[in-house]
Order: structure tokens, then C-alpha cells, then sequence
């Protein structure tokens, strides 16, 4: 995977951000205070002009500038725990021009570790790490059995929508939601959400299939 396919992760990830803006805000109204897709929404828009002024040189550069730019320009919890992701996970791919899926697995691990860091949420919080936990761990599992890249990152996307899909009947633990307590049963966590689209976007650009849209 060139410079090409992140780039493309990246734009494909800010529109289908973009398509699924009010479905993420519904989430949240849900369980939260109704500005995730908003925020996201802001956050991808200034991204995208921030990679064409800077034209980043690496795949490691492209995901460093996404990240700088999501945690300056998004505020509420989401802005610097997914910066603090795509920074990790840009650190950890270096300046390497090609990135094989190994080195995307060890990208994925480093933003998931980020993330822990910053916010302390564990699975079973309610939060996007039970999107994308399940998710480092089905890729880490495709790359050991010798998946091809395809079935790899298709493995990946299907274990992060079925950890979405199981925060419905948690109690929220960390954010906003926890505020609300048992009321925060019966909904989905608009970051696990979020975290599907995000990682069905780099699916599809490294598929070259960039827009092809939520899973
Ligand atoms: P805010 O909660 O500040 O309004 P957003 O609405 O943009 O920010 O994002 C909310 C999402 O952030 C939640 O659905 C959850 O997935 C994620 N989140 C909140 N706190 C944490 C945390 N400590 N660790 C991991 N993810 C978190
Ligand atoms: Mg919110």
C-alpha cells in the first residue's frame, strides 16, 4: 500500500463521514449530546484541506497530518482520541513509502494503544475501542493464517461492526454516556459507530475501491 491508498483511506473516510453525518449525530443524541457527526463531520473537512496544502510525502506523513489536524480542530472527546490514533499509527509506519499488512497491523495496534492511553477505556465500556479492539485482533489473526490483503481488512470491518453492534446492550463506563448510567442501554455507541465507517473506508481504498461506501 502506497502514499496513494492512504490518501484515498483518508478521503473516502471524510465522505463517508460526510454521508453518514446525521446517523452519527442521531447516535449520540441517543446517548450523548447529538454532535458527534458534526464534530467528525468539521474534523475530516478541515483534514482534507490540511493534506492538500501540506501534501505530506508518506504514508506514515499523510496519517500524522490527519491526526494533528483532528485533535486542533475538533473539540469533544472524539477529536484527540481518534488524533491521538492516526498520529500512533503514523509514527509507527515511519517514513516507509510501501506498507505491507503487517506494518498496517502494527499501525492499528499503536492507535488502539493510543487511544487506551489517553481515554482508559477497557472493552465492554461502551466506547470505540469495542470496534476497534476486535478489529487490530481479527486483522492480526487474517495476517498469522495468511490472508490475502483483501480477506484481511475484510475481516477486520466485520469484527469491528460486530463489536459495534454488541455495545447496544452495554453500560456506558467512560464519556459522556456514562453520565446517563443504565439509561445508556439499548443504544449503539456512536464512536464504535464511527470507527466501522473509518476502517470500511481504508478497506475499500486498499481494495482501489475507494467510495464504495459504508459496509
Ligand atoms: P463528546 O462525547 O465529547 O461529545 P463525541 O460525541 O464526538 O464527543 O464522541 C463521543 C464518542 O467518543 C463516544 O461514542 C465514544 O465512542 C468515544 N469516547 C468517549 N470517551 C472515550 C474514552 N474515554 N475512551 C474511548 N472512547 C471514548
Ligand atoms: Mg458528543
Amino acid at each position: 500500500m502506497d502514499i496513494n491508498v492512504f490518501r484515498s483511506w483518508i478521503t473516502s473516510a471524510a465522505g463517508v463521514i460526510e454521508t453518514n453525518r446525521d446517523h452519527l449525530t442521531q447516535l449520540d443524541a441517543a446517548i450523548g449530546d447529538a454532535d458527534h457527526g458534526i464534530n467528525l463531520s468539521r474534523g475530516f473537512t478541515a483534514v482534507l484541506a490540511a493534506l492538500d496544502a501540506k501534501q505530506p510525502a508518506t504514508p506514515g506523513a499523510v496519517l500524522i497530518v490527519t491526526g494533528s489536524t483532528l485533535i486542533s480542530k475538533v473539540g469533544g472527546a472524539s477529536g484527540p482520541l481518534y488524533g491521538m490514533a492516526f498520529r500512533r499509527a503514523g509514527q509507527t509506519l515511519g517514513t516507509a513509502d510501501e506498507v505491507d499488512l503487517p506494518a498496517l497491523g502494527q499501525a492499528l495496534d499503536a492507535a488502539l494503544a493510543g487511544i487506551q492511553q489517553l481515554g482508559a477505556a477497557r472493552e465492554g465500556d461502551k466506547t470505540l475501542v469495542d470496534a476497534l479492539a476486535p478489529a487490530t485482533r481479527a486483522l492480526a489473526k487474517a495476517i498469522a493464517e495468511g490472508a490475502t490483503q483483501g480477506d484481511a481488512l475484510a475481516a477486520a470491518v466485520a469484527a469491528a461492526a460486530e463489536g459495534a453492534a454488541a455495545t447496544v446492550p452495554m453500560e456506558a463506563r467512560k464519556g459522556r454516556a456514562s453520565y446517563l448510567g443504565p439509561r445508556s442501554v439499548g443504544h449503539e455507541d456512536p464512536g464504535a459507530a464511527s470507527t466501522v465507517l473509518i476502517l470500511a473506508a481504508l478497506r475499500d481504498a486498499a481494495a482501489g475501491d475507494a467510495g464504495a461506501g459504508a459496509p
